[in-house]
């Protein structure tokens, strides 16, 4: 839908904090802002209008979005921004609070209104000028989440696609549900769509995220008429052009067979899960409010690997949540120890007001987090680098993304077995560029996250 162009030909730098999710909102945004006629520059002195989505899940994410807020001021001050928009999780969260704290920002749009954000600039542009809020409350009942307006630009070969919107599963130490509220599944027909717009213009891996992806449909009445996750699966696995897909964020509660079957039978689906377990202790998971035990998790894992015995596992831990102890650490460091997990994030825990958990208080000082969260990365450090090692000499499919951005020396590329930005990836020498895309490489070297492949030829087209 085209709309009134804004009053002149205003120039957007818009930056993102946070998780995939929010760039996944971010580029919702763009999509809006193009719609509305504004034009994308990098750097923010040279913008007229700069945009922050913010990011708020915990404490030091609270921090990091105040303060590139306040550095971002200096040019709606002194440079040549004449409005500075705060949007996202930030807003959703602390509302008209920030306004006193942050007098620079003009615009503050909570998560609720990100898809309108586009014409809230614009008419703020033609307006008066005041510090203005957009934060809706959540919808509520059924119904579907809202439609996204279509994502034009695919600038990687691999993007995310967010399936639903919001979580209802009850997390003692968890924001998000008071942020994002509870779960709206997509229509499976709306995110089949955009998996073949997004294909169309080159991306070859989609990412499916939600705060739950297991959770999906489960807003959408009863079985069997709801959309499940197997379905959506193997609708997604019809688009000719997408040759990977993966699944992030599966909740070890919801994670059911017949998705895990889909997983075996399918060329498609990555052979990876990404399944944040948190702890393994009872009394912890009971405290963090998740319903499931160690002995449920090894079942879990077993079914997983029997469907496909090279899988790639990742996972996320908590530690120094109220209560735990040595004892607790040490249950952990086994399971770690045996699982062998691929990939795995170790959060120290972060008391958040408005959590269930916020009343139990603190019980370890943050130098005891980070202690418990060392010694469990250390074990880790040691696990990936021998699984790495068996992928010596081994020839594998790779997805070329481009340089890479940390040592220009290499372009970057992923296996199936490695997610965009949380896991370690393939380093391939510069004299072996290619376009971004498909290809197959054999591994020359292994460390202890990434490893190192020569180019032996394009993947052929599907
Ligand atoms: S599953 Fe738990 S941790 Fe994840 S977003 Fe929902 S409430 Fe938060």
């Amino acid at each position: 839908m085209t709309t009134q162009p804004p009053r002149d030909d205003a120039t957007v730098c818009l930056i993102s904090l946070g998780c995939p999710k929010n760039q996944v909102d971010s580029e919702i945004l763009s999509a809006g802002l193009l719609e509305e006629g504004f034009s994308f520059v990098p750097d923010p002195a040279q913008a007229d209008v700069i945009i922050l989505n913010t990011c708020s899940f915990i404490r030091e994410a609270v921090q990091e979005s105040l303060e590139v807020l306040e550095q971002l001021a200096v040019y709606r001050r002194e440079g040549k921004c004449r409005c500075l928009l705060a949007v996202g999780c930030l807003v959703q969260r602390y509302g008209r609070e920030l306004g006193r704290r942050l007098a620079d920002v003009d615009l503050f749009v909570g998560t609720e209104a990100i898809e309108g954000a586009g014409r809230i600039l614009a008419r703020h542009l033609r307006g008066h000028g005041e510090q203005t809020f957009f934060q809706s409350p959540f919808p509520s009942g059924p119904g579907h989440a809202a439609p996204l307006p279509e994502r034009r630009t695919a600038l990687a070969p691999w993007a995310y696609v967010k399936i639903a919107e919001g979580c209802s599963n009850a997390c003692s130490y968890c924001t998000i549900p008071g942020i994002r509220g509870p779960l709206k599944s997509r229509p499976p027909g709306e995110i089949v769509r955009e998996a073949a717009h997004l294909a169309r213009q080159g991306v070859r891996e989609i990412n499916l995220i939600a705060q739950d992806v297991t959770a999906y449909g489960q807003d959408q009445g009863p079985k069997p008429s709801r959309p499940l996750l197997a379905d959506l699966l193997s609708r997604l696995e019809q688009v000719e052009e997408v040759r990977w897909i993966r699944l992030l964020y599966c909740h070890p509660a919801h994670l059911d067979p017949a998705s895990i079957s889909r997983m075996g039978e399918s060329e498609k689906i990555c052979p990876y899960v990404d399944l944040p377990i948190q702890h393994v202790s009872p009394s912890v998971l009971k405290a963090m409010g998740r319903p499931y035990d160690e002995g449920r998790l090894r079942r879990l894992i077993d079914r997983i690997r029997a469907v496909r015995p090279d899988v790639a596992l990742r996972t996320t831990l908590m530690v120094g949540f109220p209560g735990e102890t040595e004892r607790d650490v040490e249950q952990l460091l086994s399971f770690v120890g045996e699982i062998r997990f691929h990939h795995l994030g170790v959060f120290c825990y972060s008391r958040e007001e408005g959590t269930p958990a916020f009343a139990k208080g603190e019980s370890v000082s943050e130098a005891e987090k980070r202690r418990r969260r060392d010694a469990v990365m250390e074990l880790q450090a040691e696990i990936s680098e021998t699984l790495l090692k068996g992928f010596l000499g081994t020839c594998q499919e790779v997805l070329v993304e481009g340089p890479h951005e940390e040592d220009p020396r290499y372009w970057k590329a992923r296996t199936r077995y490695q997610a965009p930005e949380v896991d370690g990836c393939v380093f391939l020498p510069g004299d072996d560029r290619r376009e971004p895309g498909l290809a197959m490489a054999r591994i020359v070297r292994t460390g202890t996250y990434d490893l190192t492949a020569e180019i032996l030829r394009d993947t052929p087209p599907a």
